[in-house]
């Protein structure tokens, strides 16, 4: 059932290299057993529900549990924000436990926004600060030494708020295409500065340690530089701080300032978060030669996926005290979903189609709905998180997770499980995938384009040689209209259609959705500018784009970093 493309990924990346080396087989086996030890009754029961979800690919949980369960000291989420308070001792010591969480496979992120802007005063030493851009140049660099297990290298997420007055210095951090090139970068952005930019008002950068109004610049001026940026490189993205506080489970806690490294999860300082995702495609059924969604199915993947992402925070190992302490107070899961694309194609509907957002939220909106009802039940066999009575859930949901959902963008794992990444439109009916396996270019034809157009007698030497050149049947004459549509790729697709789904995803994830807008390299800045803007309008909770060949190095995804 794996594809020689799975194969590879665990054989270099997840297989224990043991005395014989470790089987696919035996890492299911692993993984299942392992995390079953959260179980006080019925741990072979759900041991067995935990080995057949995923050795089915089904469901897979994020790398770190599939690479780690069962070792000793194994740490198995994949997700971190890590406080950077504005102190040397305070930005090395996160610079630690950043190093120690990517060489277990977890990716971090920051908000720099709490340091003293560049060329501030030192009182300690009478000199001058070195500003936030520095301090992230000296994680990048640590980043890059720390290969995780000779594996992969830690990806970060750095966030600077709009109003620090070292912003524009940090729009334009990764311009010239050699710096920060283990962090994706995000602007902090806040609804006043949206309001400031569309009534073309001043906008203030004030000093965060004296709170003093540093400087004052055009909101438009801003705005204008971060959009030229995201056009030229695909950094910066920007998460919506309001949006998100909005939406923050405990707020007593404290304001959420960062994302982990994708986007998919907003963390307040020190917590984690484990993630796992559902494969679409084993949801499907037949009935009288038509193709509909098991929903059954669906809801029984979907206990079982709750229950296994509950059980990986009690028996996970913790690197760190004060992540142990509110990770497990907070209990905070993301389950999410990869192969959306393909499951769409199955059901011979087209991704740029009010029908495919209209199932995406109808689909969502019960992954929603059971995951909740599945943390409920936990949380009468298992007691509610610890902080449940200070959070935003209504009194009659007595959750077992402040959170249950994510959409990651299953970089890694879709290639296991061999389908569609996240929510993600096909990149191409054809392409090579490279990075992904060390100096090697793999080359791929989409099955489930091949079977559909066997099934219609469209399949033919003509029709594979323009798929081998261009990674499209846009250009064949030959094929019927309905049929271009339904396999338009990532960048035939409308952006309006890419935020759609986006939308209709993020309305019932109670975490975010990480998703690439990608987009044609005749894209201008205005448009950039454009979905930007309706992203905040839209309530997402942050966006990234991605325009075609606009980086020398070009992975599948912009943010896989894998
Ligand atoms: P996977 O498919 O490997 O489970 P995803 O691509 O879904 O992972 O990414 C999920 C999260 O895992 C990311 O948002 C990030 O927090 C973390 N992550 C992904 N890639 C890396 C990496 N190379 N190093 C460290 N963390 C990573």
């Amino acid at each position: 059932m794996l594809t020689d493309n799975a194969l590879q990924i665990l054989n270099d990346r997840y297989l224990l290299n043991r005395n014989p080396k470790e089987t696919p087989d035996e890492l299911f086996r692993r993984v299942a057993k392992y995390v079953a030890n959260a179980e006080e009754t019925n741990k072979d029961i759900w041991e067995q529900k935990f080995y057949e979800i995923m050795s089915n690919l089904a469901f897979l949980p994020n790398s770190p549990t599939l690479m780690n369960a069962g070792l000793e000291n194994g740490q198995l989420s994949a997700c971190f924000v890590l406080p950077v308070e504005d102190s040397l001792e305070a930005i090395f010591t996160t610079l630690k436990n950043a190093a120690l969480i990517h060489q277990s496979g977890g990716g971090t992120g920051y908000n720099f926004s709490k340091l003293r802007p560049k060329d501030d005063l030192v009182s300690s030493s009478g000199g001058t600060s070195s500003g936030p851009i520095a301090f992230m140049k000296i994680y990048d660099s640590a980043t890059e030494y720390v290969k995780q297990g000779g594996k992969r290298r830690g990806a970060n997420m750095g966030i600077l708020n709009i109003s620090h007055p070292d912003i524009e210095e940090f729009i334009v951090s990764k311009s010239d295409g050699t710096s920060l090139q283990n962090f994706n970068i995000s602007i902090g952005i806040t609804d006043s500065f949206m309001k400031a930019v569309s009534k073309d008002k001043d906008w203030k950068l004030v000093n965060p340690r004296t709170q003093k109004i540093q400087k004052v610049v055009r909101a438009s001026k801003l705005w204008n530089s971060i959009t030229r940026e995201a056009w030229k490189t695909g950094d910066p993205g920007l998460i919506f701080l309001d949006t998100i506080n909005k939406n923050n489970p405990i707020p007593e806690q404290g304001r959420i300032g960062s994302t982990n490294p994708c986007g998919e999860v907003p963390l307040l300082d020190y917590e984690s978060c484990n993630l796992g995702s559902l494969n679409l495609t084993k949801i499907v059924k037949q009935e009288e030669g038509k193709v509909y969604i098991d929903w059954a199915k669906l809801d029984t993947h979907i206990n079982v996926a709750i229950r296994f992402l509950d059980n990986v925070i009690s028996v996970n190992h913790y690197l760190i005290p004060e992540v142990e302490r509110i990770s497990k107070a907070n209990r905070k899961i993301g389950l999410g979903v990869m192969g959306w694309a393909e499951l769409l194609i199955i059901l011979g509907i087209p991704y740029a189609s009010q029908e495919a957002v209209e199932l995406g939220e109808k689909l969502m909106g019960f992954i929603k709905t059971k995951s909740y009802d599945a943390s409920i039940t936990l949380g009468k066999e298992r007691g509610t998180f610890l902080t449940w009575k200070e959070s935003l859930h209504e009194p009659a949901e007595p959750l077992r997770n402040a959170t249950c959902n994510s959409i990651a963008p299953t970089g890694s794992i879709s290639v296991i499980a061999n389908t569609s990444y996240s929510i993600e439109p096909l990149y191409a009916l054809h392409y090579k995938r490279v990075g992904i396996l060390e100096n090697k270019t793999q080359i791929e034809v989409n099955i489930f384009f091949i079977e559909k157009m066997k099934q219609l007698g469209l399949w033919n030497k003509q029709v594979e040689i323009e798929v081998m050149h261009t990674g499209s049947i846009k250009g064949l004459k030959s094929i019927p209209k309905e049929i271009k549509k339904l396999f338009e790729t990532s960048m035939e697709i409308s952006w309006e259609y890419h935020l759609l789904h986006q939308q209709a995803f993020q309305k019932y994830t109670d975490n975010a959705v990480s998703k690439t807008i990608n987009l044609p390299e005749t894209t201008m800045v205005k448009d950039v500018a454009d979905i930007y803007w309706a992203a905040w309008e839209r309530q997402l909770k942050g966006i990234t784009i991605y325009r075609n060949n606009s980086r020398a190095h070009q992975i599948l995804q912009h943010c896989g970093l894998n």
